[in-house]
């Protein structure tokens, strides 16, 4: 469900009336004004940051991490060559747990854990390159190219 900006003329109106169905928010001052109006209950809660507000609305759990800060504190505290070690260890431990799969004998939860071991490590190495844009604009290309294939090979 997207989540709506509204003004807060709309948020009265959503509050009184529950209509319409939905996720709405509001700018009031320093304040993010979350509506969940999903259910026609109009839960209203007041939140310092977007980001919380969001995750409240879209009922995720909020956990304040700077990803970056962290992967440059991982890159400072073991080094450019460990890290870029950890890269080949993690994308070998994804490997083998495709390789089961390939076996028939396979375990969702560890590919998924490989999987994220494998995404911490690729964005370290995003940030360790400074090539975070880049990989973007690389992405974008190469999905555009894979979308025309999938539709005429
Ligand atoms: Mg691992």
């Amino acid at each position: 469900m997207d989540i709506k900006l509204i003004t807060h003329e709309e948020a009265k109106e959503i509050i009184d009336t529950r209509q319409p169905i939905g996720l709405f928010y509001e700018i009031d001052g320093d304040w993010y004004v979350g509506i969940d109006n999903s259910t026609g209950d109009a839960w209203v809660e007041e939140f310092k940051t977007k980001e919380e507000c969001f995750a409240w609305l879209k009922r995720e759990e909020y956990i304040e991490i700077d990803e970056k800060e962290i992967y440059k504190q991982a890159l400072e505290k073991w080094g450019h060559t460990s890290q870029v070690i950890m890269v080949f260890e993690e994308m070998a431990e994804l490997q083998k747990e495709l390789t089961k799969f390939l076996r028939g004998n396979w375990i969702g939860d560890n590919i998924a854990e490989e999987i994220a071991d494998c995404e911490i490590m690729l964005d370290q190495m995003k940030l360790l390159f400074d090539i975070e844009e880049l990989v973007d604009m690389n992405k974008k290309y190469k999905l555009k190219r894979l979308a025309e294939r999938v539709k005429y090979d």
